[in-house]
C-alpha cells in the first residue's frame, strides 16, 4: 500500500512543479466544473447521506451541499482579487521600495476529514486548496462509505489524479499517507486523533490546521426567554442527531430557570420530532455500532429526565435529558456527539466558572441571557473557538467569521477568505529601487550611535 501512495504523492509533487496549478484561470474553471458537478450529482449525495446515517434531505442540503455551494461561489467571485499580490506601506528605511504580499501555494495538501459532515468537511478545505492552486489528497471518512465514495467519483470527474486524490480507506490508509511528504496537512476529527497528526507533521515541520471537537457548554441564566432559548437549543443539539462538533455538549441552568426551562425543552423535542421519535423522518441515526454502544454507556448510571429509548438494530437513541451527572462522571469526561443532553443547574457564577473551566478550552460555547452586562463578561472571560449568545450553531454560518478552536479544541482556522489564506504561504517581498542608496547602514559605522536613538520613529 505504502509504494502505491507514494508514487501517487509523487505523482502530484511532480505535477505542482510543472507550474500548472498557478494559472489561476484554470484553478477558477476547476471550481467552476467541481460547482457544477455538485449541483448535478446532489440528489445523489443526499441518497448516500440517507444511506450512511439517515441524515435528513433538509439538514444534508443546509449542512452539507448548499453550505459548500455557497463557499463556492464566494471564492470564483474573488479568487482573481484575492491572488493579486497585496501592496503595504513601506518602511522609509529602505526607500526607495514597494512592499509586497505574495500569495503562494504550499504545494501538495493532504486533507484528512470525519464522518459526521463528510461532504462538508472534505469539500470546504479541498475548494479552498484548489483555489489557492496546491494539488490534494482527500482521505474521507470510513465510517461514511457511500458518501466517500460519492465523494471519490466526483472528485474524479473533475480533476486529474495528480492534481486531487482521493484515498479511501480507514485509520491505516491515513496513517500510511502521513508517512509522506506533505507541504500542508489540513486535519478535522477528534482530539486524539489531532494529536497524532500533529506529532507526526512536526517531525517534517509541516505547518497544520487542526480542526477538532470538545465539551461545548450552553448557559441558560434567569434573564433567558425560557420557550425560545429551548427551542433554539433543542435545534442546534439535535441536529445530525447530536453528531455535530459544534453542537451544545451540556446546559448549565441557573436553578431559577431550571424547572422552566425543562418543560420547554420537553415540549420543544416533542413537537420537532413527535411523540415518537424513532418514526420522525428528520432525526438522523448513530453512525456506527460501537458509537451507539458507547453513548448507550454513557446513560448507565445517570438519571434520565426525558428519551432514553434506543433501538440498536437502527441505530437510534431518541433525544435524551440526563439530570445532574457529577464532574466525574464518563458522560462530562468526554465529548457525547450524539442526541445526549445533561443538565446541570448553577447558583452562583463561581460556580458557573468551576464547571466551564473544567472541560478546557472547548471548541464553542453558548450563552442564553438578557443581561448585557454577562454578554459582555462570557465573552471576555471564556476562552473558546467561536459561539452566539441567544442561539446555536450561527457563528458557523457567516463566512466573514473565522471557524476553528482553541487550545486543545484546535490550531488554525477556516471559511471564505481565510479558508484561501489557510492554504497560502503569504510571502513578503521588498523590491528596492536603485536610483537612491543611503551609505550610513554599510560599515564602517560612522553615524554618532545617539543619533541611531532619535531616529527611532522611522525604525
Ligand atoms: P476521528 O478523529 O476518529 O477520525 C477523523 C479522521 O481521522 C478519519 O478520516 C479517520 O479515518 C482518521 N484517523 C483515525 N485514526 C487515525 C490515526 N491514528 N492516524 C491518522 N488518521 C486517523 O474523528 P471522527 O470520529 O471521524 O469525528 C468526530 C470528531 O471530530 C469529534 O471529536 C468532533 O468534535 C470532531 N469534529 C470537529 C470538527 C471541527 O470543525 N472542529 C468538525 C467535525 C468533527
Amino acid at each position: 500500500m505504502q509504494n502505491s501512495i507514494s508514487q501517487q504523492v509523487e505523482a502530484q509533487h511532480r505535477y505542482f512543479n510543472t507550474g500548472q496549478t498557478r494559472d489561476v484561470r484554470f484553478r477558477k474553471g476547476l471550481l467552476k466544473k467541481l460547482q457544477a458537478e455538485i449541483v448535478r450529482q446532489e440528489d445523489a449525495i443526499c441518497e448516500a447521506l440517507y444511506a450512511d446515517f439517515k441524515k435528513p434531505k433538509f439538514e444534508t442540503l443546509i449542512a452539507e451541499t448548499q453550505f459548500v455551494l455557497a463557499e463556492l461561489r464566494m471564492i470564483i467571485k474573488h479568487l482573481e482579487l484575492w491572488v493579486k499580490p497585496e501592496r503595504v506601506p513601506s518602511s522609509i528605511l529602505n526607500f526607495p521600495s514597494s512592499d509586497w504580499i505574495y500569495n503562494e501555494p504550499y504545494g501538495n495538501v493532504l486533507i484528512i476529514s470525519p464522518w459526521n459532515y463528510p461532504f462538508q468537511l472534505t469539500l470546504l478545505p479541498l475548494i479552498s486548496a484548489v483555489a489557492a492552486g496546491n494539488t490534494a489528497v482527500l482521505k474521507p471518512s470510513e465510517l461514511t462509505p457511500k458518501t466517500s465514495s460519492v465523494i471519490q467519483k466526483l472528485v474524479s470527474a473533475v480533476f486529474e489524479p495528480e492534481h486531487v486524490l482521493v484515498c479511501q480507506g480507514d485509520a491505516e490508509v491515513a496513517k500510511s499517507l502521513l508517512k509522506e511528504k506533505w507541504d500542508y496537512i489540513f486535519f478535522t476529527g477528534s482530539t486524539r486523533v489531532g494529536k497524532i497528526v500533529y506529532e507526526s507533521a512536526a517531525s517534517q515541520l509541516t505547518p497544520v490546521t487542526l480542526e477538532l471537537g470538545g465539551k461545548s457548554p450552553c448557559v441558560v441564566d434567569e434573564t433567558a426567554v425560557p420557550a425560545q432559548a429551548a427551542r433554539r437549543i433543542v435545534w442546534g443539539k439535535f441536529l445530525n442527531a447530536g453528531q455535530t462538533c459544534i453542537a451544545p455538549d451540556y446546559i448549565l441552568v441557573h436553578t431559577q430557570m431550571k424547572e422552566q426551562l425543562l418543560e420547554e425543552l420537553i415540549k420543544s423535542i416533542k413537537s420537532f420530532f413527535g411523540e415518537n421519535p424513532e418514526e420522525s423522518k428528520d432525526l438522523a441515526r448513530i453512525i456506527s455500532p460501537a458509537h451507539f454502544e458507547r453513548l448507550k454507556g454513557l446513560l448507565s448510571n445517570e438519571k434520565i429526565l426525558f428519551g432514553g429509548a434506543h433501538n440498536c438494530a437502527d441505530r437510534f437513541i431518541s433525544p435524551t435529558l440526563v439530570d445532574e451527572p457529577s464532574k466525574g462522571s464518563k458522560i462530562m469526561q468526554e465529548e457525547i456527539f450524539g442526541p445526549i443532553l445533561p443538565i446541570i443547574s448553577y447558583q452562583n457564577e463561581s460556580e458557573l466558572e468551576a464547571w466551564i473551566h473544567a472541560g478546557g478550552k472547548p471548541l464553542a460555547a453558548y450563552l442564553f441571557s438578557r443581561r448585557k452586562s454577562f454578554q459582555k463578561k462570557f465573552v471576555r472571560e471564556f476562552s473558546f473557538g467561536g459561539g452566539t449568545i441567544n442561539d446555536t450553531l450561527l457563528q458557523i454560518s457567516n463566512k466573514n467569521l473565522p471557524f476553528g478552536g482553541v487550545g486543545k479544541s484546535g490550531l488554525g482556522s477556516y471559511h471564505g477568505k481565510r479558508s484561501f489564506n489557510t492554504f497560502s504561504h503569504q510571502k513578503a517581498v521588498v523590491k528596492r529601487g536603485t536610483w537612491l542608496d543611503f551609505r550610513f547602514k554599510y560599515p564602517p559605522y560612522n553615524i554618532p550611535m545617539n543619533l541611531i536613538k532619535k531616529m527611532k520613529h522611522i525604525f
